[in-house]
């Protein structure tokens, strides 16, 4: 069944000129863009998109990285997308991630790891709304 999730190409990402790279890893993997934008985020903004890790020690430093300069955010469909893109993607920390994904290949360390997906539907749906209304769908 298609489902879909949400991503973030972070402000790392955004600043080494990864945008045109991620995106093209993206397409070949079979995801289709089903909505997308470039923003920035406020400290206030990046914080409530984050607030579930609120309680980990590396919030304020998240927050901070997230809203330090513009991203790429978009909704991706594909059969079974969550996990899909979480393959595509990689583990958190680079040093840990599988040859050939994403944050392997442009992700310099745990924090600054290029790129977000989603980890459950339910929370595709919850960040896809931060971002997108019905109408910016297609
Ligand atoms: P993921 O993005 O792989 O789902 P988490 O949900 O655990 O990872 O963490 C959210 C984001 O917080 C990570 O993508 C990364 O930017 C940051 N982060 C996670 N762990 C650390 C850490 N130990 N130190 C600094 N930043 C971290
Ligand atoms: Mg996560």
């Amino acid at each position: 069944m298609s489902t879909f999730t949400f991503t973030i190409i972070k402000p790392d990402a955004v600043r080494a000129s990864n945008i045109g790279n991620i995106l093209a890893m993206i397409n070949k993997a079979g995801f289709r863009i089903v909505a997308m934008k470039y923003l920035k985020l406020s400290e206030q903004q990046a914080g409530q998109f984050y607030a579930v890790h609120a309680h980990r020690p590396f919030y304020s430093e998240l927050v901070a990285f997230m809203s330090s300069g513009p991203i790429v955010t978009a909704v991706l469909e594909k059969e079974d997308a969550v996990a899909s893109f979480r393959t595509l993607i990689g583990a958190t920390n680079p040093a840990e991630a599988a040859e050939g994904t994403i944050r392997k290949l442009y992700a310099a360390n745990v924090g600054e790891n290029a790129v977000h997906g989603s980890d459950s539907d339910e929370n595709a749906q919850i960040e896809a709304n931060f971002f997108f209304s019905s109408l910016d769908r297609f």
